[in-house]
C-alpha cells in the first residue's frame, strides 16, 4: 500500500504515519517526490487495511500497489530516478556511455584504453577485476591488483569506475575501489549478495540474468533498495533464446517495458548481447532509439590478444564511430 500525503504535509505528519505502520507490524518507507511525499508500506504478506492511516493528519489517500515490487515501482515513485555521480547524471535524459575492456589485464592495457576513451568524452570506465568465467581454466581477473589498477585509471584520467563484485567475499573490496558496483547476470538472483549490495553507499549496476523475466529483474532490484540503497541502475544485456546467431538475444522491448513499470534508469550492454563486434554498433543504436538511458560497451586496443571477450570488443576507431553515430541519432530523437 502507498500512503499519499497531502501537499504541504509536515515532516512530523509523515513520521506519525511511519510510526503507525510500524505499530501495524510493517515498515514504512518515505518516498519524497517532486509533487508529493508518499509512504510505502513494506513487509505485508496480505492487503493492508488502510482506514486508520487514511484518518491521520496530512494523509490524502491510500493506494493499493498492484505489483509485487514496491520501492522500484513507478506506482510508488512516478518520477524517473536520476542517479548523480559527480557531474554525470544517469537517467537524466542524456544517454550515458560506459566503456572499457571486459577485464583489467595490466596497468598498461587499462590505461591505454582509458586514455583513448577519455578523449572520446567517456565519463565512466568499465573493467572487471573479478571475472565470472564459464570455464574455471579461463582468466579469472587480477583481483585486488586489478582494483588498484582501476584506482590508478581514475587518478590519471578522472574517469569514474564501474567494476563487478562476483561474491560476498570480494564485495567490500570492490565497493571500496569502485564508483559503481556491478552485479552481473549470473548473480542477479544471488539474494544474499543483493542484500549486501543494498547496504553499500555506492550505486549498483544490476544486470539482467540470462533467463530472468522483467518482474524477476525488478524483484532483484527490490532486494537492494529495501536494504536502503536506492541508487540502482538496471541493465539489459541479452537473454538466452533459441536464436543462435548472437551470443544472447537483446531484448529491446525490455527498455520500454521496464520504464513503464519502474522509475529506475535502464542501460543496455550490446557487447554481451551480440557476442561479436560487428553487431555491437547496430544493437547499441537500437537501444538508444528505444529509450535506453545509456550503454555499457566493451572496447579493447588489441582485441585479438584480449584475455576475455576479445571477439565482442570494439576496436578504438569503431568505438569512436559509435559515439558519433549516437550523437547523430540523438538529434533525431
Ligand atoms: C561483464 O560485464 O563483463 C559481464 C560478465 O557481463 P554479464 O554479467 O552481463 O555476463
Ligand atoms: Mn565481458
Amino acid at each position: 500500500m502507498l500512503v499519499v500525503m497531502k501537499n504541504g504535509a509536515t515532516e512530523a505528519q509523515v513520521q506519525a504515519v511511519i510510526t503507525e505502520i510500524q505499530k501495524m507490524g510493517y515498515r514504512g518507507v518515505s518516498m519524497p517526490g517532486a509533487q508529493r511525499t508518499a509512504v510505502c508500506v513494506i513487509g505485508n504478506q496480505h492487503p493492508v487495511d488502510g482506514s486508520l492511516l487514511l484518518a491521520m493528519e496530512g494523509v490524502k489517500e491510500t493506494i493499493t500497489v498492484t505489483r509485487p515490487f514496491k520501492l522500484v515501482s513507478r506506482e510508488t515513485h512516478p518520477e524517473s530516478t536520476v542517479i548523480s555521480l559527480g557531474d554525470v547524471k544517469i537517467g537524466g535524459g542524456e544517454p550515458v556511455m560506459m566503456a572499457g575492456p571486459c577485464a583489467v589485464e595490466s596497468a598498461d592495457q587499462a590505461l591505454t584504453i582509458a586514455r583513448f576513451l577519455q578523449k572520446c568524452g567517456v565519463k565512466i570506465y568499465r573493467g572487471g577485476a573479478y571475472k565470472p568465467r564459464t570455464s574455471p581454466y579461463s582468466f579469472q581477473g587480477l583481483g585486488i591488483k586489478g582494483l588498484q589498477i582501476l584506482d590508478n585509471v581514475r587518478e590519471e584520467t578522472g574517469l569514474l569506475i564501474v567494476t563487478e563484485a562476483t561474491d560476498s567475499e570480494n564485495l567490500e573490496a570492490v565497493a571500496k575501489h569502485a564508483d559503481i558496483v556491478q552485479i552481473g547476470a549470473r548473480n542477479m538472483q544471488n539474494y544474499s549478495l543483493l542484500r549486501l549490495a543494498g547496504r553499500l553507499s555506492k550505486p549498483v549496476l544490476l544486470k539482467r540474468g540470462f533467463a530472468a523475466t522483467i518482474d524477476e529483474l525488478l524483484m532483484a532490484a527490490e532486494y537492494i533498495i529495501t536494504e536502503g540503497n536506492s541508487r540502482v541502475i538496471l541493465c539489459e544485456r541479452g537473454i538466452r533464446t533459441f536464436s543462435d546467431n548472437t551470443r544472447n538475444t537483446l531484448d529491446l522491448a525490455a527498455i520500454p517495458a521496464i520504464k513503464e513499470l519502474s522509475h529506475l534508469p535502464v542501460i543496455v550492454d550490446p557487447s554481451h548481447a551480440a557476442g561479436r563486434r560487428d553487431f555491437v554498433i547496430p544493437l547499441a543504436k537500437g537501444a538508444i532509439a528505444a529509450g535506453a538511458d545509456g550503454l555499457i560497451v566493451e572496447v579493447h586496443h588489441d582485441p585479438t590478444h584480449a584475455l576475455s571477450d576479445g571477439v565482442q570488443s570494439l576496436y578504438p576507431q569503431q568505438f569512436e564511430q559509435l559515439t558519433h553515430d549516437i550523437a547523430r541519432l540523438k538529434s533525431y530523437l
